[in-house]
């Protein structure tokens, strides 16, 4: 082999990665009669924190449109988590924990690593110490600066669960595990608001980087959670199958009732905005604007009203009991283990996609 030809190979990882898309989970012979008998809860233990927690695992996202306090006791009353965004108030946070104090359990506090970051991290953590969950959430989870705020948090607040990212493979997910972190956030540009993979060519199939990623955090006794790509439910029963401990959405529950962020009317129908966290809007709003030395990595979108998040949630948690039982699993817990993927061409028969009524 010449020494050209070599370079080339070593450059290029040929092996094939996947996205949801890709792949049809195949069914299995089961011995459960109704979709009512398989339970979604999960009881899970965490490495570092120590802690326990037991719900299902599927999170609404930390972004200013999504990760709400109507979002967070929408979802608590089906036991779902909420990342809460970090654009909330300390007295904001207290009147929340004091009219709600049963649906703490269920949300995290989110922070970015700068100083004044750490500073509200405490002070909502002092104010509200019943938060079990923080969220360290940066795009790039690849920097020293992150795998040192990830070590100064464990520090500062031994017995929370600290869910840290984004990262995609494998060593990232390690050197977070042992930093302190809990549950790594694995995606890079999947996102339904994300233009990370236009703007800089950068990014990882979701698939894939679940199933990679899965296998080393629970070698190590550590967890991962599936974030973003999610556009059916079906595609968050395939991030549960491929092994991901929980799956965080944002744009499968945007345009509802909860969701921050502008409600449009035009020509007699609502639209609720829904955009990325590094997009213009939200760098406006957060920022003072988009600083010249970067580019969004976000975009805008209107999304039709969809009314109250209640239905979106039935709709999703049926499909998940709906895939367990095609895959003969009569827990959550067991999906992983029960799917196997096929590789496909085309996953639905899109004939009549310009004409539904209902879906
Ligand atoms: P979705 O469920 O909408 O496909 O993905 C939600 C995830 O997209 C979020 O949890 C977050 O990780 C990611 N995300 C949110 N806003 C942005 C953004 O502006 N840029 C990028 N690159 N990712 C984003």
């Amino acid at each position: 082999m010449s020494k050209c030809q070599c370079n080339v190979m070593s450059k290029i990882n040929n092996d094939i990665k996947l996205d949801f898309k890709d792949v049809l989970i195949v069914p299995q012979s089961s011995t459960l009669k109704s979709r009512s008998e398989v339970d979604l809860n999960r009881t899970m233990k965490f490495k570092n924190s120590n802690q326990e927690y037991c719900g299902v695992p599927i999170i609404a996202a930390n972004m200013d449109t999504i990760g709400t306090f109507p979002m967070a006791l929408a979802l608590n009353k089906h036991n779902l988590l909420t990342t809460i965004h970090k654009h909330y108030s300390n007295d904001e946070w207290k009147q929340f924990a004091d009219q709600h104090p049963d649906a703490i359990k269920n949300v995290a506090v989110s922070s970015g690593i700068g100083e004044s970051d750490f500073t509200n991290l405490s002070t909502i953590l002092e104010e509200v110490p019943s938060i079990p969950f923080i969220c360290l959430d940066v795009a790039n989870g690849y920097s020293d600066l992150f795998v040192e705020f990830v070590k100064k948090t464990r520090a500062a607040f031994p017995d929370r669960t600290i869910m840290a990212g984004n990262v995609v493979t494998a060593e990232m997910v390690k050197k977070l595990i042992l930093a302190g972190a809990d549950i790594i956030k694995i995606g890079i540009g999947p996102g339904s608001v994300c233009t990370t993979r236009k703007k800089t060519g950068v990014g990882y199939p979701q698939l894939s980087t679940v199933i990679e990623c899965a296998e080393v955090a629970h070698e190590l006794g550590g967890h991962i959670i599936s974030d973003g790509g999610c556009t059916y439910p079906g595609d968050v029963c395939k991030a549960f199958g491929a092994g991901a401990d929980f799956v965080m959405l944002g744009g499968m529950l945007s345009g509802h009732t909860e969701c921050g962020g502008e409600t449009i009317e035009r020509n007699g129908k609502k639209y609720k905005k829904f955009y990325g966290m590094s997009s213009a809007t939200a760098m406006n709003k957060h920022n003072g604007g988009v600083a010249e030395y970067r580019a969004s990595e976000g975009k805008t979108v209107e999304i039709p009203y969809r009314g109250d998040v209640d239905q979106t949630i039935l709709d999703i948690l049926g499909g998940l009991r709906s895939a367990c039982t095609y895959t003969g699993s009569s827990k959550l817990e067991e999906l992983p283990r029960k799917t196997r993927f096929i590789r496909v061409t085309q996953q639905t028969n899109e004939i009549f996609q310009q004409m539904e009524v209902d879906n």
